[in-house]
Order: structure tokens, then sequence, then C-alpha cells
């Protein structure tokens, strides 16, 4: 498999995110010696940052600061560009600004591969607004009308990452990833989110039992773990497989 020439865009809601649900893709696709860029909307800092509200004398920007510094450490762990665009949380809103910047990303990064949100999570709305900002952003790219210094860009692909509870999200596993020869990476760098540290041992059992399905599906006995993804078009290809 040649997959040398993809660029990887991941566009993520909160600073945790690529984390937990593409983690594995990410690393695997940095191993591979593929670019793997990642925008962090926000740092998730009202909403998915419990346990450092807890701490007395918190304020946002400490809340901030924390995510912030987590997450660029996990980054590191998967050999991922990061940057952070801190468009706020609960709500993230889309402003005319925003989508500029995204559109100018996928421009300037030109990627192959694009991963993101589910369009539909009833328990947080900046999961699919995130997931809305990053098509929106890759349509615009694609617009030779599109007034940008680096040129539009093809049809990536998008693949939606699994979201906690991926029945009340509509989400289907259409793609098992292997994950198995960097899922030491992964846990590396979930073990980075110590503010979310209730989640390591869940989002390890979950690369566990999708790496189970992924062998009853291909019958390829040496996969342990697995990232699920949904994908938003059409795969194109020249063989059924
Ligand atoms: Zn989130």
């Amino acid at each position: 498999m040649d997959t040398a020439k993809d660029s990887v865009l991941v566009v993520s809601a909160h600073a945790a995110d690529f984390v937990w649900r593409a983690g594995g893709a990410i690393a695997l696709y940095h191993s591979r010696g593929c670019r793997v860029r990642v925008l962090c909307l926000s740092y998730g800092e009202r909403g998915e940052s419990e346990r450092l509200w807890r701490e007395p004398g918190m304020t946002l920007e400490r809340v901030k600061e924390v995510r912030h510094a987590e997450a660029e450490r996990a980054a590191k762990i998967l050999g991922a560009e990061i940057r952070f665009f801190d468009a706020g949380d609960y709500p993230l809103r889309p402003t005319a600004e925003l989508v500029e910047e995204l559109v100018q990303e996928f421009r300037r990064t030109q990627p192959t591969i694009v991963l993101t949100h589910t369009l539909s999570d009833p328990y947080n709305g900046d999961h699919p607004e995130a997931a809305r900002l990053a098509m929106e952003a890759r349509v615009y790219a694609q617009a030779a009308g599109y007034p940008s210094e680096a040129k539009k860009v093809g049809a990536p692909p998008v693949f939606l990452f699994e979201p906690h509870q991926p029945e009340m999200c509509e989400f289907k596993p259409q793609v098992l990833l292997d994950i198995t020869p960097v899922f030491g990476h992964k846990r590396m760098a979930m073990e980075c989110m110590e503010a979310q540290e209730h989640l390591w041992e869940y989002y390890t059992q979950l690369a566990l039992r999708r790496g189970t399905q992924a062998v009853r599906n291909s019958g390829q006995k040496g996969i342990k773990y697995a990232e699920a993804f949904q994908r938003v078009y059409p795969q194109v290809t020249d063989e059924l497989a």
C-alpha cells in the first residue's frame, strides 16, 4: 500500500477529541512518512474539562493553558502538527473568519484524507458544528473562484470519527482501520489528557473491541486494535474489495 504521499487534515472540535477518536489513524499515517495536521477549533474549556474545574481557584484561562499543553504533548507523540484556534466551546460558533482560515488551511495543506466528527451528536453540539465547518471549508477550497494564493484542492475523502456513543450519533462503522502497530503511541497520547483520565481505559477497550471486529470482518488474525470511521462520500475504486 503506497500511502507515503498522503496528507491528512484532522478537524477536532476540542483539545482531546482527535486523540480519543483518531489517535491511531494519526500515528499510523505519521509512521508511514505522511504529513498530519490537526486543527483544534477550541480547548473544550467549558464542556470537556470537568476535573480541572474541581480545582480551587481555577480560571478559564488556566483551563485553556492546561488543555493547550496536554494536546500539544499528545500531538507530538502521535507525530502531528497542531494549530489551536481558541474559537470557544459551549458554544463553538462558526464565524466568517473561522471559515476563511479553515479554507486556507485546506488550500495550503492539500489533504488527501480529511478526518472529523459526525454530523449528528445530541450530547455535544460543538462536534457536529466542527464537522459542518470542515465540510464547508473543504467545499470552498475546491472552488476555483475562491480567493487564495494556494491552488484548489481535489476531492479528499472525509472520514468521520467514532463518537462517544455511536448509536446516538447515526454512526456506522464502515471502515475499520488496523492501528495495532501504533496503539502504544495512542495510549501514551491519551495519557497526556490528565483532565480526562476516566477515558483512557474506555478508549483502550473500544480499540480492542473494534480490533476483534476487524479480525471478524477480514480474517486478518494479526489485528489487535482498530479505530472505526464512517465515510461521507462514496469510495471510488476500480475493484470491489
Ligand atoms: Zn469534544
